[in-house]
């Protein structure tokens, strides 16, 4: 594991303040456009093999990790409505198993700011 210094706010920020400044949306009904493959893998395959890298290449913080409160009984979450659509998971998952699909139309990245 990589021990990263915590952004400071001023040259570094965090994940999830990028992507409030990307103005991501989707509409929270809309079916989701981030498909597992196999749902088994993340946590069968990929966690004890390759630490499932997803929850640290995905910029937008859209996979996580999560355990119960005895830090056990790891399950893959997916916060779609996040996704910025890079399309990284769609060609850096070690397995093989994300597929990225096109969004409802309207869905996304705004950057208003540009
Ligand atoms: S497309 Fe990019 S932002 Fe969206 S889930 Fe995949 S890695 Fe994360």
């Amino acid at each position: 594991p990589i021990v990263y210094p915590k952004p400071d706010g001023v040259i570094s920020f965090d994940k999830l303040s990028s992507v409030f400044l990307s103005a991501t949306n989707h509409e929270e009904d809309q079916p989701a456009h981030l498909k597992l493959k196999d749902p088994s893998i993340p946590i069968a395959v990929n966690l004890p093999k390759y630490g499932e890298p997803a929850r640290l290449y995905c910029p937008a913080g859209v996979y996580e990790v999560l355990y119960n409160e005895q830090g056990q009984d790891p399950r893959f979450q997916i916060n779609a409505q996040n996704c910025v659509h890079c399309k990284t998971c769609d060609v850096k998952d070690p397995s093989q198993n994300i597929t990225w699909t096109t969004p409802e139309g309207g869905g996304g990245p705004n950057y208003p700011n540009m």
